[in-house]
């Protein structure tokens, strides 16, 4: 059993990685992979560049062994649909139980993602609670809502915090302190 949590990563933080070490564990999963896109479809520009977002997961699998990364999506030439990106999954695991991780707030687009019916034959769902989103709402996929703990955070906070300049043209890293990984921070206050 292996599962995909895929993302834009924009940056990766601590929600992103605690909560996927959180789910590894709770499902017994032999590996978990941080799978970054491209462009995402559902997303407007994002901060970061593919090449950033890719060097920060990096940084951050030093600090979370546990995980790894594919760059599948980030890799190709054009932004990809995720059922595009499931049937490939598929055909290089044809022997795996398959798992594509979610958090809540992205379920709760699902339906307006191509062929989102189509999943449940390349892969289970798994949805993780998340703090902005309300509760678990019923589709015809098949899918696991799973237990791991609520961590409030998100990369637009960090976003918006690396974005505030202060008066001595210094970003102020003490404001993201336990949201993600110190070598990250260094990483961003080095661009
Ligand atoms: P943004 O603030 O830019 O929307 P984000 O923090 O939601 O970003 P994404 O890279 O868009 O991060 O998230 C990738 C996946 O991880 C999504 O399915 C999202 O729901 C989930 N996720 C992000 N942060 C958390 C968190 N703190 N707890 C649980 N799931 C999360």
């Amino acid at each position: 059993m292996i599962g995909f949590f895929g993302g834009s990563f924009d940056p990766v933080h601590y929600g992103h990685l605690k909560i996927a070490c959180a789910i590894k564990k709770e499902l017994k999963l032999k590996q978990l992979f941080l799978m970054p896109c491209k462009t995402p479809v559902h997303k407007n520009k994002l901060y970061f560049s593919s090449r950033q977002r890719l060097e920060m997961l990096t940084l951050a699998c030093i600090e979370f062994s546990d995980l790894q990364i594919d760059t599948r999506e980030i890799d190709r030439q054009s932004p990809s649909y995720t059922i595009e990106t499931l049937k490939h999954i598929q055909s290089d695991y044809p022997n795996e139980e398959i798992f594509l991780i979610i958090g809540q707030d992205s379920f709760d687009t699902l339906t307006t993602w191509k062929d989102y019916q189509k999943f449940s034959d390349y892969v289970s769902l798994v949805v993780l609670p998340r703090s902005s989103s309300s509760q678990q709402s019923n589709t015809n996929t098949d899918t696991y809502f799973a237990q791991t703990p609520l961590i409030d955070i998100s990369s637009t906070q960090i976003r918006s915090i690396v974005s505030s300049i202060t008066p001595t043209g210094k970003m102020n890293s003490q404001k993201l302190s336990g949201l993600l990984p110190k070598n990250i921070i260094q990483y961003i206050q080095d661009l």
